[in-house]
């Protein structure tokens, strides 16, 4: 017993010279002169003697999860860091994507990568729509060249429900 008590003083003792700096952060914040850094460093410190003395006075090493917390303002660099690492790939497509993405789209004038069958992304849209309406021009190619294939305007209002029309019925005709 008596031996469990010297340790636990001798904890205690750690404990305090461990917590001096964050009593000294504390006033520091007080007088209005302490930067998060110095706070977050303290919690730092702090973190593993919380994780081996906590269970000893029944703490649940509070102090371990809130030091992984992000506090206010800029994360640290560390965090961006695992968090690149740990994420591994990114998300979503690259606008480069697949074996094509040096190529340009192949439509005139537009500029873009190509992604889908030598197309942009708005480009193979289109051609996707003209071919589901049955109104894919034949220079719209699939791995047309870049640069190659003329654009073509679409009708609007009324023109274009002819358009659909004529188009539907051809498609059913041939
Ligand atoms: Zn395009």
């Amino acid at each position: 017993m008596s031996v469990d008590k010297a340790f636990r003083d001798m904890i205690r003792n750690e404990i305090d010279a461990q917590l001096r700096p964050l009593r000294d952060v504390v006033s520091r914040l007080e007088a209005g002169t302490a930067d998060l850094d110095a706070l977050r460093s303290v919690a730092e410190r702090l973190a593993p003697l919380a994780e081996v003395v906590g269970p000893l006075f029944g703490a649940n090493a509070p102090a371990a999860a809130k030091a992984g917390r992000r506090g206010p303002g800029r994360p640290p660099a560390r965090a961006a860091v695992s968090a690149a690492a740990v994420g591994g790939k990114r998300r979503g497509r690259k606008p480069a994507a697949g074996t094509e993405g040096s190529r340009a789209c192949a439509i005139i004038g537009c500029g873009k990568p190509s992604r889908t069958k030598g197309y942009c992304a708005a480009h193979y849209q289109k051609l996707r729509m003209l071919e589901k309406t049955n109104r894919r021009p034949s220079a719209w190619k699939d791995y047309a060249e870049p640069d190659s294939v003329e654009d073509i305007k679409l009708p609007r209002g009324r023109a274009a429900s002819k358009a659909l029309a004529a188009a539907a019925q051809a498609g059913s005709a041939g």
